[in-house]
């Protein structure tokens, strides 16, 4: 496929694992920008970037990475985003575009704005894509295809920076979408943050069980457990900082989830096959509806586009959660 002409001149990325080094293998194979520079937090990172040949230059400190480019992505732990901020927005350049791809994103906007100088345009992302593996090795240029990022731009954004960075996340393959940050957080509680405290949970209660019956648990995993471990070996560390920056949607999702297997319990306990069967069924429609619009598997998605292809991207409705 021949390449477009960069959406950006210069692209920084600061913290170079499954994230940021997708979007360095994409943007590359893409042709979205001239020249990427990298930098990562430990020395064991950033050589392994370079040896890679995953950027153009890898430098060793945030603020020398962002200097003279047009668009930084910071691709760390949300808890990490805040203090990285503060390292870079006095080096950003005029008109420079700092997003960043963390999963949850009121946290991020409490946490970097207040760094980013009036020079430069803060527009939090998330794509949502992923797998349960970590660092610059995990990465692929097709993780992005046919999968959504969500922008949350804060209001008073300039409307040609969002537009931009859609484009640029369109060219890696995405489809995309704006929403206020609130919103997002709630909607990415129940979609993903829940199922995952879920699998943690579940593959917890398996590992304390004792001995004898925890190997049988492993032996005979396929019944269902095998994918919970899958979400359960994701890294801890950016899990860790999803609970504790995303805490009140996580928290009001759980209530309703208890609430329903409360329901369950019940139903259970009275032999009460028809409300099992009723839920059931509802369950299996939603799961069709999912492989209908090709948003089953982690692996890439080479398919048909969803969503708009507007190149002009609405700022979310009064930044109300609706
Ligand atoms: P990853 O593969 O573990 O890479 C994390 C990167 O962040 C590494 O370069 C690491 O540096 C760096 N880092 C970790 N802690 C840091 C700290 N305290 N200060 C500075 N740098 C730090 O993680 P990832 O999966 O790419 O996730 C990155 C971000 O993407 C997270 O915010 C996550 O919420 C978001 N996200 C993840 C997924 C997913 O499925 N994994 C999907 C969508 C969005 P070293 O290598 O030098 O330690």
């Amino acid at each position: 496929m021949p390449k477009s002409e960069p959406i950006f001149d210069r692209l920084a990325i600061i913290g170079v694992g499954l994230i940021g080094s997708s979007i360095a293998r994409a943007a590359r194979a893409k042709g979205a920008v001239s020249s990427v520079v990298a930098t990562a937090r430990s020395a064991e990172t950033r050589k392994r970037v370079a040896e890679l040949e995953l950027a153009d230059r890898v430098v060793q400190t945030n603020a020398e990475a962002v200097k003279d480019a047009d668009c930084v992505i910071v691709c760390v732990p949300v808890g990490a985003c805040g203090s990285i901020a503060g390292e870079i927005g006095s080096s950003l350049k005029k008109g420079a575009i700092v997003s960043d791809v963390g999963s949850v994103k009121g946290a991020i906007v409490r946490d970097m704005a207040p760094h980013i100088p009036k020079h430069a345009h803060l527009i939090p992302a998330h794509p949502v894509a992923g797998t349960e593996h970590s660092g610059p090795d995990a990465g692929f240029a097709e993780l992005f295809e046919n999968r959504w990022c969500i922008l949350t731009p804060i209001e008073g954004t300039d409307p040609r920076a969002v537009a931009k960075l859609k484009a640029f996340w369109e060219l890696l393959g995405a489809n995309v979408e704006a929403m206020d940050a609130a919103h997002h957080d709630l909607v990415l509680a129940i979609t993903s943050h829940l199922p995952h405290l879920i699998a943690y949970n579940i593959v917890g209660t398996a590992a304390d069980l004792e001995m004898g019956t925890r190997s049988e648990v492993i032996k005979f995993s396929a019944g269902g457990f095998r994918d919970f471990t899958r979400i359960a070996a994701s890294d801890p560390t950016m899990w860790r900082d999803v609970f504790l920056n995303n805490k009140e949607a996580v928290l009001e999702m759980l209530g309703r989830f208890n609430e329903d297997l409360a329901g369950l319990t019940k139903a259970i306990r009275n032999s009460d096959g028809q409300t099992l069967f009723e839920l059931f069924t509802r369950t299996r429609a939603i799961r069709r509806s999912i492989i209908d619009i090709g948003q089953e598997t982690a692996e890439p998605d080479f398919g048909r586009r969803h969503g708009s292809s507007d190149s002009e991207i609405s700022l979310p409705r009064p930044y109300a959660s609706d």
